[in-house]
């Protein structure tokens, strides 16, 4: 079994059903276990041309979970979740109903064309490391430290909404 961290987020629809679905749908899965959600944090949409205030507000999360599947696997159930609750892909980083990244998986370290861990951005994304610290205050993410450290700094970016 792998320990996983996943980070979920959206900013279109019902954004707390699209989590819990997620959540539910991760905790059907019969090669997956001990799916554990963070408290959830609203934070304002980024684009390529940095904060967006017009666009509607993200709603993020993350899960840890253990599993028995291989990362591209996981990837693979994570994307069908996605399709599922109506995901498009438009652009990059443009408004979605739900969007699932991997954030580590075990102490993987890869880096592919459809798949890198851990995940390169989630070291500077605050809705990524306070969830995740409120989660696990112990959490190291492989190649930068302490999650608790990192997210410190970066804490007034999101606002804590259980
Ligand atoms: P970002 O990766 O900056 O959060 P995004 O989530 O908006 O951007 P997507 O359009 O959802 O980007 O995904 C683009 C591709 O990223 C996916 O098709 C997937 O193959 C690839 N990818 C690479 N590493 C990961 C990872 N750790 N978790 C999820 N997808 C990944
Ligand atoms: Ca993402
Ligand atoms: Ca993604």
């Amino acid at each position: 079994m792998t320990a996983v961290i996943l980070a979920l987020g959206g900013n279109l629809g019902d954004r707390e059903a699209n989590i819990r679905s997620a959540v539910e749908s991760l905790k059907g899965h019969k090669a997956i276990s001990k799916v554990k959600l963070s408290p959830l944090v609203e934070s304002y949409a980024v684009t390529l041309d940095g904060i967006d205030e017009s666009k509607p507000k993200f709603l993020n999360a993350v899960i840890s979970l253990e599993t028995s599947l291989s990362a591209k696997e996981l990837l693979a159930f994570a994307q069908q979740i996605e399709t599922a609750q109506g995901r498009v892909r438009l652009m990059r980083w443009d408004s979605r109903t739900l969007d699932i990244d991997i954030i580590t998986f075990g102490s993987t370290l890869k880096a592919t064309k459809n798949l890198t861990l851990p995940h390169p951005r989630a070291y500077e994304r605050a809705f990524v490391l306070v969830p995740w610290m409120l989660l696990d205050p112990e959490a190291v993410l492989p190649g930068h430290g302490s999650v608790a450290k990192l997210a410190a700094d970066l804490r007034d970016q999101v606002v804590v909404i259980e």
